[in-house]
């Protein structure tokens, strides 16, 4: 039997231990968990119980502190959470302040400071471009290949998984119609992404390399872009995306870190194209990472978008980011962009699945082109772990409520 009772192939393990902030029925009282099984360790009553000196980092209302101290604090502080729930000794301390996860309410685990979101799989950027630009002779712009684009998203309406998300008012206006208008989104989709967490703040001047990129960046989450077609498809020439997208953002409750991924590592596509030099990453550490997402619309399975197909890696978006000398802070936060396979089961947008409204998909409780209000969208993920095992992602679930 694993330690502490834990069934044998659980996927939130030993070997996972992804952080979270929690609080109890009745309190108020924000705390740091780890995720173990299906239950939540208070890592700061345990640090305090065990006279831990990563207390100071653990026994806050937040994973700020946390996110700050660097790559060796975080490494630290893993193996001694490891040797928490696995050590038999310590199980008559630690065992208390394990919690049911049906009894806590998780929280926002840190705060966000900068939020942009990239535009990675070759996939979705080639669908998007095929649906939006068919008389194109490209279904990429000529830019996609030599950088990774992105746009800067807004970090105050990123909200924690199980959140609801009220259906946003803007105008649109579609080629056709004679004049805008203004009303509740009738375009209103997801975006199935993965979420990059940094720590390290680095000096406004000074580009992160790539081969910094652990040293900066903490651990993933999922991430649910959610974006208004209509509103977007008006709005996004020529600046990008705006209204269309910052009305919410939602992530998962838990941020696994990069430390527990060890063995989803894997290399990217093959770059058909030349890179320039702070973006060739060919002599660097294999880059991507072996995410199984799934996507669900009121509990039926939509799509599967795996996440090794993504042409631009982590560590390539962060040099991007900063290669113009913009400093980072902890608690930035980058989206993956869109996760899209190669194939129509894979695909991480409505807008894709449906060709933008031309198909529908066929759910247990009638068909669907866009979200309608009450549908309930949840993003789950594994990856490959050490000895077999998986690794679990943290869901990201969200509800659409009518709009106003
Ligand atoms: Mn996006």
């Amino acid at each position: 039997m694993p330690p502490f009772d834990v069934p044998e192939g659980d996927p939130f393990g030993p070997h996972n231990l992804p952080y979270g902030v929690f609080s109890l029925a009745g309190s108020d009282h924000r705390s740091v968990g780890v995720r173990l099984g299906d239950h939540v360790l208070d890592a700061g009553a345990a640090a305090v119980e065990l006279g831990s000196p990563y207390a100071t980092l653990l026994a806050r209302t937040s994973l700020n502190p946390l996110l700050a101290a660097g790559r060796t604090a975080w490494s630290d502080v893993r193996r001694a959470l490891t040797a928490w729930v696995t050590v038999p000794a310590h199980r008559e301390s630690v065992a208390p302040l394990l919690h049911p996860l049906s009894e806590v309410t998780l929280h926002l685990p840190f705060e966000v400071a900068d939020y942009v979101d990239f535009y990675a799989s070759e996939n979705h950027a080639r669908n998007v471009g095929r649906i939006f630009r068919p008389d194109a002779e490209d279904s990429l712009t000529p830019n996609w290949k030599h950088l990774p684009i992105g746009y800067h998203g807004r970090a105050g309406t990123v909200v924690v998984s199980g959140t609801d998300v009220v259906r946003p008012a803007g105008q649109r206006k579609a080629p056709a119609d004679p004049a805008p208008v203004f009303g509740p989104s009738v375009r209103l989709d997801i975006e199935a992404e993965v979420g990059f967490v940094v720590g390290t703040p680095s000096a406004m001047g000074t580009p992160v390399p790539l081969g910094d990129f652990r040293d900066h960046v903490f651990g993933l989450c999922l991430l649910n872009d959610w974006s208004a077609r209509d509103l977007q498809a008006w709005e996004y020439v020529p600046l990008g995306p705006f209204l269309g997208k910052s009305f919410a953002t939602s992530v998962s409750a838990w941020i696994t870190p990069l430390d527990a991924l060890e063995d989803a590592r894997v290399a990217p596509p093959t770059r058909t194209h030349p890179l320039l030099p702070y973006l060739d990453d060919t002599s660097e550490d294999p880059g991507g990472y072996d995410l199984r997402i799934s996507v669900a619309v009121n509990g039926h399975v939509v799509s599967a978008p795996p996440f090794s197909t993504m042409y631009w890696t982590a560590a390539q978006q962060l040099a991007h980011l900063t290669v113009n000398g913009a400093s980072l802070r902890t608690g930035d936060l980058y989206g993956s962009g869109t996760v899209s396979g190669a194939s129509d089961g894979e695909r991480g947008s409505l807008l894709e699945l449906t060709w933008n409204g031309r198909d529908t998909l066929e759910l247990p409780d009638g068909k669907r082109t866009f979200l309608e209000d009450g549908d309930v969208v949840t993003l789950t993920a594994w990856a490959p772990g050490p000895d077999g095992t998986r690794v679990g992602l943290g869901e990201v679930t969200g509800r659409i409520a009518p709009g106003a």
